[in-house]
């Protein structure tokens, strides 16, 4: 049985690594099912292991903008510890005459700028830089609306669901026979059955494996015609990884992940959260968004304009936040209510990191001024 243990070993060595990514910079990786879906922070992007979960991620904001101009101080970040810019820049809009997109990076008037994470890709933001005043105002407010729509990303999921169910059921078929499978062969099942038993399954063995070889063909050719169905909204290579699966039967088992790459639009993870997170995640990363909001680290040292930006980002992002939050039934007021005192003789808290100190001091290690605690 030494050969079979080999090719399954190859088997589920390709299967775990099917869609492992590492990216430059930690991002939410989220995985979902129908409905529900975990967000967590990692450089690692991991597939879900069932068959019919899909996945997505999200990157906060890198920059922060106004009708002034655009800054690189990133504002309501989601993620701890957040990312600082390497050099504070603002670009007045008027000032702006060259963007581009290189190493994932984007750059302005050729400097590096901040990460290209898709929110504003560079073609968009040089046209935004372009505008009149008027036309450009306008045009911020509805990037704010396109970065917070919890509703869309459901309907998004809804839609993949429903076009990949089939798909999605026969990889469920095909993973669970192939783990059959494997336990049995790997787990020496012929010896322990009985002896004529034993003989029916290695009679039934090559049934089977054709069985198999027709799920993986309907799969991958149901996959093939979802994809033109599953419009794509940011690059597309989704093409490459499913010709990878046809031909890979072990990483054509996560077909719905694979069409749903590119499928979800760039929002704020705080959008990922309402759309499809428990209450206490949601709560969570919305006590660090808005938390972020209110006691922003950082940016004192900032170009004045780039403070100015930041200001008005702030003020535009936390309003629109707070109505999603409202309606998810997550309140404000409850998220930053002062924790009672966790040991003796402790004092004060910092409200965004919710440490607390039994000292005298005035001020976190990082800067945020301390509230007194609850009393009990
Ligand atoms: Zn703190």
């Amino acid at each position: 049985m030494n050969e079979w243990f080999s090719a399954l070993l190859v088997f589920w060595a390709l299967w775990a690594a099917d869609g492992v990514r590492l990216v430059p910079a930690a991002v939410f990786a989220i995985v979902g099912t129908r409905r529900r879906a975990t967000l967590h922070l990692s450089r690692w992007l991991f597939p879900g292991w069932w068959p019919a979960s899909w996945r997505a991620s999200a990157a906060d904001l890198p920059f922060a903008l106004s009708p002034a101009g655009i800054c690189n101080r990133p504002v309501g970040v989601a993620s701890r510890p957040g990312e600082a810019p390497w050099r504070a820049q603002a670009w007045a809009w008027a000032d702006i005459r060259d963007v581009s997109a290189r190493d994932g990076w984007l750059w302005i008037n050729g400097t590096p700028f901040c990460r290209d994470t898709g929110h504003l890709p560079a073609k968009r933001l040089l046209a935004l830089a372009q505008l009149d005043a008027a036309a450009r105002a306008e045009k911020i407010s509805w990037l704010l609306h396109r970065w917070l729509r919890p509703a869309h990303l459901r309907r998004r999921a809804r839609a993949l669901a429903g076009r990949t169910a089939l798909i999605a059921t026969l990889n469920a078929w095909f993973f669970g026979l192939a783990a059959v499978l494997s336990l049995y062969l790997a787990g020496d099942g012929a010896g322990r059955l009985p002896t004529r038993w034993a003989e029916a399954v290695a009679r039934g063995l090559p049934w089977l494996a054709l069985y198999l070889f027709l799920l993986h063909a309907v799969a991958v050719g149901a996959a093939w015609r979802a994809l033109r169905k599953l419009p794509a909204v940011a690059v597309d290579k989704r093409s490459v990884a499913l010709l990878s699966a046809t031909l890979l039967p072990p990483q054509a088992l996560r077909l719905r992940a694979l069409l749903g790459e590119a499928f979800f639009p760039t929002q704020h993870p705080l959008a990922y959260a309402l759309a499809f997170a428990r209450k206490k995640d949601l709560a969570a990363l919305a006590f660090q968004t808005l938390g972020d909001l209110r006691w922003p680290l950082g940016g004192a040292e900032d170009p004045p304009l780039a403070q100015e930006i930041a200001r008005w980002f702030g003020a535009e992002l936390g309003e629109r936040l707070r109505t999603h939050m409202r309606a998810a039934g997550v309140e404000e007021a409850a998220l930053f209510a002062a924790p009672v005192a966790d040991a003796p003789g402790s004092c004060s808290y910092c409200p965004r990191c919710r440490s607390q100190f039994v000292t005298a001091q005035t001020h976190c290690p990082h800067g945020v001024a301390l509230q007194p605690v609850a009393r009990r």
